[in-house]
């Protein structure tokens, strides 16, 4: 893709600070960190969403992420890890190249931790089951 910050950084046309790769898959730290040692995993070909990465890729993603966020987490020196994959604006995507986000976490840094989930009834959820299982 042209116009793809994470390609270029993939084909080394814009540099990042590196953390490992192999034939498909980068690790590198964000630029902008939501905290130290803040990380980004991406396949080095473009695909935009989860909805759109071949298996066997993400795979290959899920594999680098294991072996490097206990390095990640450790060198932070925080005390908890956020693995997050966003998919599309509404998400939170600002590149539309897919990427996996290891995000250091400090106790009561602030961030993440409003969850305002609220119960959901068990009609809505039986019918909410079934349009999930007709899209499988
Ligand atoms: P998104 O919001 O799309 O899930 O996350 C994009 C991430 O990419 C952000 O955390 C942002 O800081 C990071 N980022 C954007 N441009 C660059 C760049 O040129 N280099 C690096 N290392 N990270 C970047
Ligand atoms: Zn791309």
């Amino acid at each position: 893709m042209a116009d793809c910050i994470f390609c270029k950084i993939a084909e080394g046309i814009i540099p990042c600070v590196k953390i490992t790769e192999d034939d498909d898959v980068l690790a590198f730290l964000d630029i902008n960190p939501l905290n130290t040692g803040h990380t980004l995993v991406l396949p080095k070909k473009h695909y935009e969403t989860l909805f759109d990465i071949p298996e066997p890729v993400l795979h290959a993603c899920m594999s680098t992420i294991r072996k490097i966020a206990e390095a990640v987490f450790k060198a932070s020196g925080k005390d908890g890890l956020n693995l997050l994959q966003n998919n599309y604006r509404a998400a939170g995507q600002y590149i539309d190249h897919i990427h996996f986000h290891l995000v250091p976490r400090n106790v009561g840094d602030g961030f993440l931790t409003t969850w305002p989930a609220k119960p959901c009834p068990p009609a809505e959820l039986a019918e909410l089951l079934a349009r999930i299982k007709a899209g499988l």
